[in-house]
């Protein structure tokens, strides 16, 4: 498949131009459109919401596959100046593109990874004490002041300190130096407004907040942006919203969308009602039908679980 990022941000709409990733357009069986023009868009979407607090960038998962170098050389000229990334090596592409930016890395710290934070200015987010302490020891061993976010966790229960270990570290943090440059937690359930662990979580961010008093804070993903104002905190971490996707599904998107995938249409053909179609002839015709063959399939990224089981 050709993927074709557009090359710069465009107020109307560009014709896709192949890049070297793939085929001319007319040999491909499909061809995947970015439009960063949307992005570029949707990140000022956001950024206007939650003024004055910052918008940042969540590009984890090479820009949750839209592609991190270009993707980032766009939130940067949309005014982005702070990234979210999983890994050290994405760090190392962001901080290439934008060497002005502040870079966290979500997957965490570890003793190894110091020397890799330090040559890239990035900032590991803190997810347990364990890590906590191995950080610590980095910092007063090399007097590093890059920085470090702390993640506490408020009821996702994937990363992050326990509230009750969070505390301790907030009644240590005023006598020592732990370079922790951001407070941290991460909404499980923002896409639902009426969920009830979304109040849960927002009261207990706003305690722990009182406990770290002065930090900056982050709490609302892009589902938490729409959400509720009393997630903005400091600074937000959007992802999914900046790719187009809606972030409370019951409503309308207020999100341009960006990804766009178009495949050619190889045959169609007529089968009559009873006839089965595909592997295995899991797929019954109901009716008189008109079947349409296209050129993409699991090797594109169209899902294998996505085909017609038993008995549908
Ligand atoms: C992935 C991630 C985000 C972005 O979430 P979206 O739902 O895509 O907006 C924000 N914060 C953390 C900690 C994440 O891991």
């Amino acid at each position: 498949m050709a993927r074709q990022p557009q090359a710069q941000p465009s107020p109307s709409p560009v014709e896709p131009v192949t890049t070297a990733a793939g085929p001319p357009a007319f040999e491909a069986g499909g061809i995947l459109t970015i439009n960063l023009d949307a992005i570029h868009s949707n990140y000022r979407t956001v950024a206007g919401r939650v003024l004055p607090g910052e918008c940042a960038a969540v590009v984890k998962a090479d820009a949750y596959g839209c592609g991190i170098d270009q993707v980032t050389a766009t939130l940067n000229r949309a005014g982005c100046r702070t990234f979210f990334v999983a890994h050290l090596a994405e760090a190392r592409r962001v901080r290439a593109i934008s060497p002005e930016s502040t870079i966290y890395v979500l997957n965490g710290f570890s003793s190894a990874l110091g020397p890799g934070f330090a040559e890239t200015s990035a900032r590991p987010v803190i997810n347990s004490s364990v890590e906590l302490a191995e950080w610590d020891h980095f910092v007063t061993s090399t007097g590093w002041t890059g920085g470090a976010a702390l993640h506490v966790d408020t009821g996702m229960n994937r990363l992050g300190l326990t509230v009750e270990e969070a505390a301790a570290v907030a009644m240590r943090i005023e006598t020592e130096n732990h370079g922790i440059a951001l407070l941290m937690s991460h909404l499980a359930c923002a896409d639902r407004p009426n969920h009830p662990l979304n109040d849960t979580q927002i009261r207990q961010f706003r305690e722990l907040r009182s406990l770290f008093r002065g930090i900056p804070s982050s709490l609302a993903n892009s589902s938490g942006v729409f959400l509720d104002s009393s997630t903005y905190c400091n600074l937000v971490r959007p992802g999914i919203a900046l790719y187009g996707g809606n972030p409370i599904p019951s409503r309308p998107n207020p999100m341009r969308p960006v990804v766009e995938l178009k495949s050619r249409i190889l045959q169609v053909r007529i089968v009559p009602k009873g006839a089965t179609v595909g592997y295995g002839g899991t797929w019954t015709a109901k009716r008189p039908s008109r079947i349409a063959t296209i050129a993409i399939g699991y090797a594109d990224g169209i899902p294998r679980a996505a085909a017609a089981t038993e008995g549908v």
